[in-house]
């Protein structure tokens, strides 16, 4: 008996080998599958919903996959060896139940369980993300998640433009952005989208134009209008976050309103000279209730309302702000972290300091509490846009 066979032999005494079908039950059931081959072998096919962790990255990242140690961990390799040779790594780190199915990936599709094949990143798209993908929190599969987000913005300005930026070089992969606007040189303090070769353009097709010169693979869908309660459904259904750029009251309130519509995240952020906000509002989960209205019910007087265009804004201020939001937007879609909610974040850039008070839910709130919906309204212009 050779060195190997010996240990095969002792590991088999040892680890608990189950059937393809039997792991297909246990699956089902709860258990964690894992298809530990290397990727170039999972590329045409591997179990359904298995989470797919080469050997070699195995010890470094369970845990982060499958942090109860109590939960089954079934094992598949190509004939079954390597599976073995695995499951006692992961004894030894402490998980309780690991089992080794039996002919591997072979037996698996000889007995006609359900296969996938993984989509696949391009040697492009694995070279512009490698630092994503090198991230056990985003890795190969946050990655494609990023790949097939749809996110929209609101307002290609000051804040729109690191959002914008950071979310095309992500690699979010469709990306719409809405505003009515022209660029202007005194934009180009701030707004660092634009550029002084695209002065009259349309800001959307601006917009889309540095987009894709810095990511050619996303995709950018430009609308050259100003949201209003007729369209704003329309033009931010089907997305899967939405980001509030903009910098006028009654676009926000607008755009919270159709958001706890269509039950998607919010993403609000505000900057005013040297001063920023930003916070999470109201989508499908309920942990993100608290919504812009709870904030600030009602649009303030016109006369405390500063004019937009005489406000004035350190140019560094909305990517302080928008990189946050990019950040937080990020996080939304790959389900990452705490989103910022049921908190506002408060900059004060002169004291180089950020705050954080608590946002509670208003039971009473007009647009999010209980069995009141939203009606969209177009509010009057409170400041200059
Ligand atoms: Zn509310």
């Amino acid at each position: 008996m050779s060195l190997k066979d010996r240990r095969l032999a002792e590991l088999r005494a040892r680890i608990p080998e189950v059937g393809p079908a039997d792991a297909l039950a246990l699956q089902s059931g709860g258990a964690l599958l894992v298809d530990v081959r290397e990727d170039e072998e999972t590329a045409s096919g591997s179990p359904a919903g298995a989470l797919r962790l080469p050997r070699g990255f195995l010890e470094l990242r369970i845990e982060d996959k499958a942090p109860d140690a109590a939960r089954t961990v079934l094992l598949l390799c190509a004939g079954g060896t390597r599976s073995l040779f695995a499951a006692e790594d992961l004894a030894r780190l402490g998980y309780a139940d690991v089992r080794s199915v039996a002919g591997g990936f072979s037996a698996w599709k000889a007995a006609g369980l359900p296969v996938e094949v993984p989509p696949q990143l391009d040697a492009a798209q694995r070279e512009r993300y490698r630092r994503h993908l090198t991230m056990p929190e985003v890795g190969e599969a946050g990655q494609h998640r990023l790949l097939r987000s749809r996110v929209a913005l609101i307002g290609a300005g000051g804040l729109g433009s690191p959002i914008a930026l950071y979310l095309a070089a992500a690699g979010v992969g469709r990306l719409t952005l809405i505003d009515d606007d022209r660029v202007e040189r005194s934009n180009l303090q701030r707004q660092i989208l634009h550029a002084e070769s695209r002065l009259g353009q349309r800001k959307v097709e601006s917009g889309r134009t540095a987009l894709l010169d810095l990511n050619p693979t996303i995709e950018v869908v430009a609308h050259d209008t100003r949201l209003e309660a007729g369209n704003v459904l329309e033009l931010l259904g089907g997305h899967d976050v939405v980001v509030d750029g903009s910098d006028n009251l009654p676009t926000r309130y607008l755009v919270n309103d159709a958001c706890l519509r269509l039950g998607v995240p919010n993403v609000y952020g505000a900057i005013f000279r040297f001063e920023g906000q930003v916070a999470v509002f109201g989508g499908a989960a309920p942990g993100l209730r608290p919504c812009y209205r709870c904030l600030f019910p009602e649009p303030p007087p016109a006369e405390y309302a500063p004019s937009c265009a005489e406000a004035g804004v350190l140019g560094v201020l909305p990517g302080v702000i928008g990189t946050i939001m990019a950040a937080e937007t990020i996080k939304l879609l790959l389900g990452l972290g705490e989103p910022l909610a049921g908190r506002l974040m408060l900059y004060d850039g002169l004291r180089g300091e950020f705050n954080e008070i608590a946002v509670p839910a208003d039971p009473d709130c007009p647009s999010c509490s209980n069995g009141v919906t939203a009606v969209l309204s177009d509010i009057a212009a409170v400041c200059g846009g």
